[in-house]
């Protein structure tokens, strides 16, 4: 190429492109490994190998760029409600689900499966996160489609094909799935939700109301929320009729969003839209709430995913920039803040992986106890923990970093939603502390998962002291609401040291703690303890 008239271009970072990002993301192979899904190591690489892809890359870059349309009527006027997307997004969207990223863990069931298939969504949703939210509501509606097989069984073979059909038509063999609760008047208080069920007979429902926020109105089906004669009760939606006709569904218009852009997140409402009972009515929440605990797994591992993200663009950039004479990860001050990113990712990937196994097929009840718990402090914690990390690793590639040419300012604009989504921090800090008052055995079951380090570091040991003192007074039922924040970070700290404790090299275990345990300064990334072996912590990002 003829160089710039006016001068060279030197000293920037070339572009971190066809890269196996499973192959160089020790962290999650370990985790797959130790896991029970080192069958999957294979597939796995060949997903990092894609998503690691310049055309992979550019496609994700692009469904954020060129964003999802609403056409609510056609050029003769006639309401159609559909949206349209970008080439890029479907192409990104069907890799994901041909892969199995939405339901692989139910449709070849197997120790490790949970596992495997949250690599696997990591995976996509490190380079692009928008797909990943249909992607998971359809991995989430799964077992309660599962659970109720009269209205589920025709949904099932749909759900687990790996085809992506962006079309609505009848005779389609595939699907994917959605979920409406929030309304107006009250998003995380769906008891306050006025859409209006009226039995049509055969448990079939006319739906008419409104629903605030419903992600990715393209799906084919959604469990919505609405009042029944008997309560607020769970519905499947579907988009089509039986008869081929389109259901009562109308898309008002797009949410103009911070981030989360490839992704649509519509304001709907329905006009006598038919709709299938769902359990019984009156027991909507309890029907539905095992699509919500899956969807907050998936948060998690959303969250995790931008954390690699972030960290490994940002210790590449600082790996091939140089300035003041050096290249910037030889200069101790940026090594640090490296460092301390990392530990947050690795700590993130460490409980995303463990959490996803306790989701497996044959969990024990010991471990659906522990999930039952852990991924509600865990969601708390990761998510929360999401948007800093990304401004953090945002700064690392200074100037470039703010431009969206560059991908952490699209991370750093779609970490928050994460934590918003499908209990915002208050409310799944308050959950945590439901679970611990009504379901004693799930503290039991997270004890004894985080005192398996017991013993290995006194800072450790004195953590896990403080944190029982504080869940006993919940237990006894004496903790104020407002003291729920203080509790469930430190649930969630005990248990990602533990993790590191257990599993990680003796440098980010040691780091952790040191960081995260211990009185830091100020709480900022980068503000490291002495004698915290940073370039050991490096070596592993
Ligand atoms: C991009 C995006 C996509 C979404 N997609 C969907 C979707 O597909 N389907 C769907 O159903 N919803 C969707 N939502 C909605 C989302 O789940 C809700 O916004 C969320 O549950 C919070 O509800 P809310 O907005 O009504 O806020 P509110 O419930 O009013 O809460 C506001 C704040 O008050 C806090 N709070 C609530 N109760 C308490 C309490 N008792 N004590 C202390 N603090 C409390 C909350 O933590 C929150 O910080 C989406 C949201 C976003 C941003």
């Amino acid at each position: 190429m003829k160089p710039m008239s006016t001068h060279e271009v030197m000293n920037q970072v070339p572009p971190r492109e066809e890269i196996d990002e499973f192959g160089t993301h020790a962290a999650m192979r370990e985790g797959v490994e130790r896991h029970d899904a080192g069958w999957a190591q294979h597939r796995l690489h060949l997903t990092g190998q894609r998503v690691g892809s310049a055309a992979f890359q550019r496609d994700a870059a692009r469904a954020n760029r060129v964003e999802p349309v609403l056409h609510t009527h056609d050029r003769y006027g006639r309401r159609i409600d559909e949206v349209e997307y970008d080439d890029s997004y479907h192409r990104v969207i069907s890799a994901a689900v041909a892969d199995g990223a939405h339901t692989s863990a139910f449709a070849e069931p197997r120790p490790g499966a949970s596992v495997a298939r949250a690599a696997t969504f990591m995976l996509y949703a490190q380079v692009e996160p928008g797909h990943a939210c249909p992607v998971s509501m359809t991995h989430a509606v799964t077992p309660v489609l599962q659970q109720h097989p009269h209205t589920g069984a025709t949904w099932l073979p749909r759900v687990l094909s790996t085809a992506y059909d962006p079309l609505l038509h009848a005779g389609k063999t595939s699907a994917l799935f959605g979920m409406a609760m929030t309304e107006k008047q009250g998003g995380s208080d769906v008891r306050a939700n006025t859409t209006a069920a009226r039995p049509l007979g055969e448990g079939r429902y006319a739906l008419t109301g409104h629903k605030w926020f419903c992600s990715a109105p393209m799906s084919d089906a959604f469990l919505v929320l609405a009042q029944a004669p008997g309560g607020l009760s769970c519905f499947l939606l579907p988009r089509l009729l039986d008869g081929g006709e389109r259901n009562g569904i109308r898309i008002q218009r797009l949410k103009d969003k911070l981030g989360n852009r490839a992704n649509a997140s519509s304001e709907v409402e329905y006009e006598d839209a038919v709709a299938v009972l769902i359990g019984e009515e009156g027991r909507g929440v309890r029907t539905i709430i095992e699509m919500v605990a899956r969807t907050r797994l998936d948060c998690v591992l959303g969250t995790a995913a931008g954390m690699r993200q972030s960290v490994a663009e940002a210790a590449w950039h600082a790996r091939h920039r140089r300035a003041f004479g050096a290249l910037l990860s030889d200069q101790p001050a940026m090594a640090a803040v490296l460092a301390d990113l990392h530990l947050e990712s690795e700590a993130a990937t460490a409980t995303a992986l463990r959490l996803a196994r306790a989701h497996d097929d044959d969990a024990s009840d010991e471990e659906i106890a522990f999930r039952r718990l852990a991924t509600a402090v865990a969601k708390y914690w990761i998510c929360k923990r999401g948007p800093g990390h990304a401004y953090e690793a945002l700064e690392c590639l200074g100037g470039n970093g703010y431009t969206e040419d560059f991908p952490l300012a699209m991370r750093y604009r779609e970490q928050p939603v994460m934590a918003v989504w499908e209990g915002s921090g208050n409310v799944i800090a308050l959950d945590v502390l439901r679970a611990i008052a009504r379901e004693p055995g799930s503290l039991d079951a997270f004890d004894a998962e985080v005192s398996l380090a017991a013993g290995a570091d006194r800072r450790f040991d004195d953590a896990l002291g403080r944190t029982r003192r504080l869940a006993a007074e919940v237990a006894a039922g004496g903790m104020p609401e407002a003291r729920a924040r203080e509790l469930v970070s430190m649930l969630a700290l005990t248990l990602q040291a533990s993790l590191l404790v257990r599993f990680a090299p003796a440098a980010v275990a040691d780091g952790f703690i040191a960081a995260r345990l211990v009185d830091g300064v100020g709480g900022l990334y980068g503000a490291l303890p002495p004698g915290v072996d940073t370039a050991g912590i490096l070596a592993r990002v």
